[in-house]
């Protein structure tokens, strides 16, 4: 069995792998590692092994597992990727370090509010629909531009554009589109894009964050 030292060493050496021919310094790509249904026993090692970028899709998980863990290890950085409920905006405020699913007006009222209550500034990827897929959150396509404004109009810290395409399909036609959304609205940041199957192909395509579960810690339970 490999164990979690030689799985994050075998990921980072993909991500190294390609920012060669993509002409980018493998430190551009931050290395998320999605511990979403994993305990600490499976979260140490990996932590012992170098790791500081984590990321969860609930809040309540989270706030379960995180705060003894980040006692122990206080340079954990901590995202959240998953959906959020504007109910939740304050405890995500007061938890993460980033939040990866902007995606409507009404969760950006409920964080910015949160934001300026707490006095922390949380950057914030937003979340687009890249698929135009009716169940999956995100923005849609056609509404990005407006949505661009608001935010910015709040003042909020537009960490750059976050997506997952759709299943079973090649995903590189969605990181370009991803790509070409941020070139063409003017988002200078981030790119979240790229899970354990395609991340490499997201790192080529300019992928600043990757988002890695099974990968690093095998399958979910
Ligand atoms: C679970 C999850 C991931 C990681 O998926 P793997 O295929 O296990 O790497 C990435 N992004 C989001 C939004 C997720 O919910």
């Amino acid at each position: 069995m490999e164990n979690a030292a030689s799985r994050l060493e075998a990921v980072r050496a993909n991500i190294a792998r390609v920012c060669k021919p993509a002409r980018r310094e493998p430190a551009s790509v931050t290395l998320i590692a999605v511990s979403k249904t994993h305990g600490p026993e499976a979260i140490t090692p990996l932590i012992e092994a170098g790791q500081r970028v984590f990321g969860e899709n609930r809040v309540q998980e989270a706030q379960g597992k995180w705060p003894a863990l980040r006692e122990a290890h206080p340079s954990i950085e901590l995202h959240l990727i998953g959906q959020l409920q504007s109910n939740k905006a304050e405890e995500a405020v007061a938890l993460f370090d980033c939040i990866h699913s902007l995606d409507r007006p009404s969760l950006l009222t409920a964080l910015a509010r949160a934001m300026d209550k707490a006095g922390r500034q949380v950057p914030c990827f937003v979340q687009v629909n890249i698929g135009d897929e009716p169940q999956k959150g995100g923005c849609p396509i056609a509404e990005l531009p407006a949505f661009l404004g608001e935010v910015r109009q709040t003042g909020i810290p537009l960490a750059g554009l976050m997506c997952i395409p759709p299943a079973d399909t090649e995903a590189a036609p969605f990181f370009a589109l991803l790509a070409k959304l941020a070139a063409d609205h003017g988002v200078s940041g981030g790119l979240s894009m790229g899970m354990s199957g395609d991340y490499e192909t997201a790192v080529m395509l300019g992928a600043t964050h990757v988002r890695v579960g099974t990968a690093l810690f095998g399958a979910r339970g």
